[in-house]
């Protein structure tokens, strides 16, 4: 699985500041782990706008000697794994674009469902699109709206045609504005630091800088940054939330702070839970690192069972998918992966993971424990069987590709070769999450969205927005 984006606004009050581009910076640093595809900063000096974009990631694209060249008081930026749209620089964000009273730049996280009808809309009337991106589509009805309207109301008659996930930062000019969509379904939070104002995916961008988090920007809330201060707009107040509880289980950072909770304390509840709801007589829990690792915590705290690590990564290893066939991604597992037969010989041993999407790491996994000696092999799970695919702005798998999405629990056990296998129970992830289950997406959980999907089944939440 892997995340689409993560997205950073700066501000410095001070005008003549000249390092918005170092704290974005920084920023996008603490984001990495939301995409490593490509990155970009645009920054504003108060006169006129500088890019910094490439393919890679943070730290390659924005050498030190590249970010020097970049000075501005405010600005945008941007880490990206691509839901829609090619990997090319194309593609890059933020996406800059002119428009009669300067420039508009746009970093997005999350995925638009209706993009492609209001893309047709644009192409009908002769416009051509410079990328393959939804967020052009957010940018092309902005310059449209901006030709009449304010800043705010362009925003909100925007927000009404937009069916899907999006925590936007955008920058107009030297205009930092911070959009989070009517559910909410991206996180996007914004703080204060010394000298100025700083909006982000998750809270560690702003402990990076040195700030405190305020609060999350609210759902449906349109944020405006200008001359030191900062104004809010409830564009709309939706009836029902829908917080993406992947981002609890397993994207965003442990040490994020999220609509008012610690993902580190989450995930640990859900180990907890793991205990009264799957027990198994294990010697060991060893957690599959990194994503494995504080429901395991919270699992031997609640089972007194001791901790022992029987897997080691190697951390400097990119990522899997990129390996063009199976024998590759074999290896690939295996420098990612290694066992510590040591602690895992004759032992009956308890894996736990985030989840299980195709099933096949699982089992190469569950192998590679049995081959270094395990007695028996358990696997528990973090989160509650994966059945349906994300069309929010995670890059999960095809409805085909999902293990759960054909077999029973019995099935997947078999298919991993585990001698029991437990996942978390919806009721048990509400649960540890906190916030009641109608203010959840579970889509890819129970295949029930909160927004419309052509195939799929909808709550209708969209339609239930209170607009004043
Ligand atoms: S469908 Fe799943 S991964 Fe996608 S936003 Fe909803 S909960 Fe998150």
């Amino acid at each position: 699985m892997y995340e689409s984006c993560g997205v950073v606004g700066v501000i410095y009050s001070d005008k003549r500041s000249v390092s918005a581009p170092l704290s974005i910076y920084y920023a996008l640093y603490a984001l990495q782990h939301r995409g490593q595809e490509s990155t970009g900063i645009t920054v504003h000096d108060g006169s006129q706008v500088h890019i910094l974009k490439g393919m890679g990631l943070v730290t390659d694209v924005h050498k030190n000697y590249k970010l020097k060249d970049l000075k501005g008081f405010v600005g945008i930026g941007h880490v990206r794994y691509s839901t829609t749209g090619e990997s090319i620089i194309e593609n890059c964000q933020p996406l800059t674009v002119n428009f009669q009273d300067g420039t508009i730049s746009i970093a997005h996280n999350g995925n638009l469902v209706n993009s492609l009808d209001l893309r047709a809309e644009f192409e009908a009337e002769g416009q051509i699109f410079l990328t393959s991106s939804d967020t052009e589509v957010i940018a092309r009805l902005l310059v449209k709206k901006l030709l009449d309207h304010d800043i705010i109301s362009a925003i909100d008659d925007i927000i009404r045609r937009l069916v899907g996930s999006y925590s936007l930062t955008i920058l107009i000019n030297d205009t930092l504005i911070a959009v989070r969509d009517p559910l909410g379904v991206k996180p996007l939070c914004f703080g204060k630091f010394d000298g100025g104002y700083i909006v982000a995916s998750e809270s560690v961008a702003i402990d990076t800088v040195g700030g405190v988090l305020i609060r999350d920007v609210h759902p449906g809330e349109v944020i405006i940054f200008k001359d030191g201060e900062m104004t809010s707009h409830r564009i709309c107040r939706p009836k029902n939330t829908a917080h993406c509880v992947f981002e609890y289980i397993y994207f965003a950072r442990a040490d994020a702070i999220m609509n008012g909770k610690l993902v580190y304390q989450i995930r640990s509840r859900i180990g907890e839970l793991l205990v009264d709801e799957h027990p198994v007589d294990a010697d060991i829990v060893s957690p599959i690192p990194d994503s494995g690792i504080t429901f395991g915590i919270g699992y031997c705290k609640k089972s007194g069972v001791d901790y022992m690590e029987g897997l080691m990564k190697n951390r400097y290893i990119g990522r899997t998918f990129i390996m063009p066939d199976q024998d590759m991604r074999e290896v690939a597992v295996r420098l990612k992966l290694n066992t510590i037969p040591q602690n895992l010989v004759d032992r009956s041993v308890l894996l736990i993971d985030d989840s299980i999407v195709r099933g096949t790491t699982s089992r190469r996994i569950v192998d590679m424990v049995r081959k270094a000696g395990a007695r028996q092999v358990h696997m528990r799970i973090g989160s509650p069987p994966i059945i349906s695919p994300c069309y929010l702005g995670i890059d999960m798998a095809t409805r085909d590709e999902l293990v759960a999405a054909h077999k029973t629990v019995a099935g997947v056990e078999a298919l991993i070769n585990a001698d029991s296998l437990g996942y978390i129970s919806i009721e048990g992830l509400v649960e540890a999450i906190g916030i009641p289950e109608d203010d959840l997406c579970l889509g890819c959980l129970t295949g029930v969205y909160p927004v419309e999907i052509p195939g799929e089944e909808c709550k209708r939440r969209q339609l239930t927005l209170n607009h004043f």
